[in-house]
């Protein structure tokens, strides 16, 4: 079991609905020791490819982003969420529905922080029906720029995001996957890697 496996089992709690909490440590507050060994084992995992750029979205991917972007010295952009954005005149804007809020949201990052010339990596907290994933590669493809890869803190293996963004080719990374979780008794069932 690796270090976000043992995190999730000792503070993540199971809710209905197919919710894991992790606010204790990821969407409330952060463990920034445990961010730093985040960024750690993106840096291992992607060692073989090349990018100039993190690419996550706000809240909570931002932590996430912060250390593999540190650790190999590029910046962080996020897309923002807004309910409808009317202009897109200086911005790349992508649809993205909210398994969190059950609702669309806008996603949107100004023209100049993503480029043709640019090789991104996605990060994010996590990974459940590859909604947000989705937009974000949108904007990735919008701005004429190259996706080197997707780097995920938590999937859910048991929601279909994962496995969509695999058959579509998409380098994949997860930490940690869940391939089930039960609310009654707590008990979460990791995917061997
Ligand atoms: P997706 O767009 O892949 O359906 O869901 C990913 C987004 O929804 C993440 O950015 C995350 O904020 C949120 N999310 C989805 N499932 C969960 C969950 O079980 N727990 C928490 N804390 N956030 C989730």
């Amino acid at each position: 079991m690796n270090f976000l496996e043992q995190k999730i089992l000792a503070d993540g709690v199971v809710k209905p609905g197919n919710v894991l909490k992790v606010d204790s440590f990821l969407n409330h507050q952060i463990d920034i020791r445990l961010m730093q060994k985040i960024g750690e084992e993106f840096k291992r995992r992607f060692a073989d490819v090349q990018f100039n750029k993190v690419l996550t979205i706000e809240a909570s991917g931002i932590a996430i982003a912060a250390f593999i972007a540190y650790l190999n010295d590029v910046p962080v952009v996020f897309a923002k969420k807004g309910q409808t954005v009317n202009s897109t005149d200086d911005k790349y804007v992508a649809k993205a529905y909210s398994f969190t809020h059950k609702k669309f949201n806008d996603i949107f990052v100004s023209r100049p922080y993503l480029k043709p010339t640019d090789k991104i990596l996605i990060v994010d907290d996590f990974l459940a029906d590859g909604e947000a994933s989705k937009a974000l590669i949108d904007l990735v493809k919008q701005a004429g720029a190259e996706l080197v890869g997707v780097g995920i803190a938590i999937e859910k293996g048991m929601q279909p995001g994962g496995a969509k963004l695999r058959a579509a080719g998409v380098r994949l990374e997860s930490i940690a996957i869940v391939d089930s979780m039960d609310p009654e008794t707590g008990f979460i069932k990791f995917r061997e890697q």
